[in-house]
């Protein structure tokens, strides 16, 4: 089990020595300072100092001893006076309704490209490569599409998303409409010259509800179609929902579905793969991937690959639906390992530098949420509301279609 103290990155960084302060209400102050140092009283309310390594311990013992946190903040934020400490960095209770601000935020990066390109003006890109990424025994149709677009000024962030205008008409003759994908390589490219963004896509097929016929997407099979040497149309790029924070020791929590393994993969490569003088990352990624079988694990063999290399700062979670099973004997989906590892999600979900992310099929929210709220009701605190502050302090992101 991952624990701040022991992860190899954390013990030997600088956040392993790092106190946070604790707001908790509903607790005696002899319990209070049973195990820890340094608390004061304030009305109805007591502060407890917690080093970072103790954070999850910490909560536990005050949810044994009946209190509840109201609040977490980095103790450097946080000046003493008259021997009473101002809230205010970090996660605070609605009920305080005091103003916050967040430790570390995906914070919009100076100059995020945002529609350098419009429909009516399309960069336009060649296809350089394609690959089928579902392997055989696999469900359907995904591939990894590479575009050049040394040609212009089309440059994006790892998050983003950009828009294809497949080529051909629609049943009124009229240009298709843009469809949004999310990127699936770094800034840089997975050639690292600058020079390339990349996709992964889903062909879309459904059987038509009227007719029973099966019906291809019009998008998603041009993209899916396209051989090297094509030309594509490129809008954006756009979107600041899912950009990455530029604390090298964050916790990274991603949950994709099929597709929504595209812009974590290109955070991966971010941390892990590339050599960026700029970005170091020191701190805990871990993905939870639901799939519906084996062969449909998107990137298996490098996302298994950076596990074996990073095993301090990297977790993988499969969730596969078809073939692994569920506590209930049930199909297993992501929500099933999230509700799994409720407890130690809430742990990292609370420090202030954790950031999770959501993208995928819609509709998987729901369980997450299950998930979370069992685990933080525990604690005594309402997800619902949690969660609202999580977002407001743009630590809980979510991009699903
Ligand atoms: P269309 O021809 O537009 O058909 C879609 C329509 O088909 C639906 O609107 C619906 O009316 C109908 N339909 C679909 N399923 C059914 C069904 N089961 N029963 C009945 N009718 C149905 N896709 C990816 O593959 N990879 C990505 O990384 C990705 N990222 C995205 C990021 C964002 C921000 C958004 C908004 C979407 C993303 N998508 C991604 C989805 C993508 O934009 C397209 O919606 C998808 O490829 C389908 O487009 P299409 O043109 O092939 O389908």
């Amino acid at each position: 089990m991952y624990s701040p103290s022991i992860s190899g990155v954390a013990a030997n960084s600088e956040s392993g020595s790092r106190i946070f302060v604790y707001e908790v209400e509903g607790m005696r102050q002899s319990q209070a300072t049973d195990q820890t140092s340094n608390p004061i009283r304030r009305s109805g309310s007591v502060l407890i100092s917690v080093p970072y390594d103790r954070m999850n311990q910490e909560m536990r013992r005050i949810a044994r001893m009946g209190g509840k946190i109201i609040s977490i903040r980095p103790s450097n934020s946080a000046p003493e006076t008259n021997g009473k400490v101002a809230p205010e960095a970090g996660l605070q209770s609605q009920k305080s309704g005091e103003k916050t601000k967040p430790m570390t935020q995906a914070k919009e990066k100076v100059q995020v490209p945002v529609n350098l390109y419009k429909p009516a003006n399309p960069y336009i890109g060649k296809c350089i490569s394609t690959e089928e990424l579902v392997r055989e025994g696999g469900e359907g149709t995904v591939r990894h599409v590479k575009f050049d677009i040394s040609g212009g000024k089309l440059h994006y962030l790892e998050g983003q998303s950009i828009g294809i205008i497949p080529d051909g008409t629609d049943k009124n003759g009229k240009p298709h409409k843009i469809r949004l994908y999310s990127i699936a390589s770094t800034r840089h490219g997975d050639d690292v010259d600058d020079k390339t963004v990349s996709l992964c896509v889903r062909r879309l097929e459904y059987k038509s509800p009227e007719t029973g016929e099966k019906v291809f997407g019009v998008c998603s099979t041009f993209l899916t179609g396209l051989q090297p040497g094509d030309d594509v149309k490129i809008t954006g790029p756009v979107g600041k929902e899912m950009l990455l924070p530029d604390d090298e020791e964050a916790t990274i929590i991603m949950m994709a579905t099929g597709t929504g393994i595209a812009p974590f993969r290109a955070y991966l490569w971010r941390m892990f793969k590339e050599n960026n003088p700029d970005y170091k990352f020191r701190g805990l990624a871990w993905l939870f991937f639901g799939v519906a079988y084996t062969p449909n694990i998107l990137y298996k063999e490098e996302l298994e690959q950076l596990q074996r290399e990073f095993p301090d700062n990297f977790r993988l979670t499969y969730a596969i639906s078809r073939e692994q099973k569920n506590a209930e004997g049930g199909k297993m989906y992501i929500q099933n390992r999230i509700q799994e590892n409720a407890d130690e999600l809430w742990g990292l979900v609370q420090k202030p530098n954790t950031h999770t992310y959501i993208c995928g099929l819609k509709g998987m929210e729901g369980g997450i949420d299950e998930g979370m709220s069992a685990a933080s009701s525990k604690f005594g605190v309402d997800w619902a509301g949690y969660q609202k502050q999580l977002k407001k302090e743009h630590r809980w992101h979510v991009e699903t279609y």
